[in-house]
């Protein structure tokens, strides 16, 4: 076989075997062939497509390319869940604490984040001491004696679409919807759960800005998992502002807190309770969608999905005592109100641009060698279809550095629009798949 041939002929649009996908995975993963090759390869796959079967064997050969997480060591039906991601997003952090609080049973492996601010690691890593390097054995013995850990992805968790990711990031070759559904399942997959609930982002803070491209993958998602015999469920959400109010690493943990407590915002604590009740039915804690949501709701009220985190806490090494009280989180020096420059109703919110600000801030990684300050970020006081006077607080700004604020600060306000009619409220959960 030879790679050549195998590029012509997806050039020209025919459909690859399980066999010439294996071939190039196998042989890109081991270093046999150049990365410009399988650029090229990308690069047709992009503009002719993928058909289902060849997702499907693409998923399996990078899933494959390392090690297979055996969770059977854990008792119990594993449930996962995975985001497309996006500004704010800190379900895991509220979400994990409340289901094994219901006794489901979360053993996780996460990411670090590139880009807006940190990832689930990342965000955790604000509790004083808090480890996520734990060893296979450490990660299944917490999981079953509290019921929930979390680990960093080892560097033999699907290697294929490491290196394949590295180089679609690129090459230009990221937006392709079975290259994402391929590289996102084939991480899940590998992580060894029976179960997987997908949130897949749409809007301008998205990968998926148009809905229909977001239910598409969701589709692509849940069709390559059932073939691979987990059972799997997708919603499909917006991403179209900020999800909850806060935005930046520590700020986001308070944020989960509050909602740990019944305090969260509206639109946060609807998708951790939508998500979590998946969860549940998934892994038959529950029966119907409705009995999971009440006892989601029950064990915030009793405060034992708060406890769960702080348990958890300091499972991993790290301070529960912050839990309980924030003020023992990273805090910024400095904080300024951003006043909203005219009256009206917030028509818009450019989610990515309010990213991009909490990044100038410090709080999230250009590179992979970036340092990140998980204190800085934004708490928004008004967000889509909310009423404002001219002179109002928009948000409050939290930052350590002068010059990197008065930037942010310029940039937050381009990203809001304003008008003088209310916009008709768009719901927070598209669907599910
Ligand atoms: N996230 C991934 O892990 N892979 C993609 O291709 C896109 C988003």
């Amino acid at each position: 076989m030879r790679m050549y041939d195998i590029i012509m002929k997806k050039r020209n649009g025919g459909e690859l075997s399980k066999e010439e996908i294996r071939f190039f995975i196998e042989k890109y993963t081991a270093g046999e062939i150049p990365d410009y090759q399988v650029s090229a390869l990308m690069m047709a796959i992009y503009f002719q497509k993928m058909t289902e079967a060849e997702t499907f064997e693409l998923t399996m050969a990078m899933a494959e390319s390392g090690e297979m997480l055996d969770l059977s060591g854990i008792h119990g039906i594993k449930v996962d869940k995975h985001s497309t991601g996006g500004v704010g997003d800190k379900t895991s952090l509220a979400l994990t604490p409340m289901v094994a609080a219901c006794g489901l049973p979360v053993a996780k492996m996460s990411g670090r984040g590139l880009g807006h601010t940190g990832g689930t690691i990342d965000k955790l890593e604000s509790f004083p001491g808090f480890s996520t390097a734990l060893t296979t054995e450490q990660f299944m013995e917490n999981v079953n004696r509290i019921g929930i850990a979390i680990m960093g992805q080892t560097a033999d968790l699907a290697p294929a679409d490491k290196k394949l990711y590295a180089l679609r990031d690129v090459t230009a070759t990221v937006d392709n919807l079975s290259l994402i559904a391929s590289s996102i399942m084939s991480k899940k997959l590998a992580s060894g759960a029976d179960a997987i609930v997908l949130d897949v982002k749409t809007g301008s803070g998205a990968f998926m800005k148009k809905e229909e491209d977001a239910f598409a993958l969701a589709e692509e998602m849940v069709k390559i998992g059932r073939s691979a015999g987990r059972t799997m469920s997708a919603l499909v959400t917006d991403m179209d502002q900020p999800l909850g109010n806060a935005v930046g690493n520590s700020l986001e943990v308070v944020e989960a807190i509050h909602t740990l407590q019944g305090k969260g915002p509206a639109d946060f604590t609807e998708l951790v309770y939508a998500l979590g009740s998946e969860m549940l039915v998934a892994g038959k804690k529950a029966n119907t969608l409705e009995e999971a949501k009440d006892m989601l709701i029950k064990v915030v009220r009793e405060g034992k999905a708060l406890d769960k985190l702080a348990e958890f806490v300091a499972a991993q090494g790290g301070d529960k005592r912050a839990v309980y009280d924030t003020s023992l989180l990273p805090e910024a020096k400095e904080s300024v109100e951003i006043l909203a420059p005219q009256e009206g109703y917030v028509s818009k919110i450019i989610c990515d641009e309010i990213g991009s600000c909490c990044l100038m801030l410090g709080g999230g990684r250009e590179t992979k060698e970036s340092d990140i300050d998980l204190s800085v970020g934004f708490i928004l006081h008004k967000k889509v279809c909310d009423y404002v006077h001219a002179g109002e607080s928009l948000a409050t700004m939290y930052y350590n550095d002068k010059a990197k604020a008065d930037a942010a600060k310029e940039r937050f306000l381009k990203a809001y629009a304003f008008s003088a009619t209310k916009p008709m409220p768009q719901p927070f959960i598209k669907g599910k798949v």
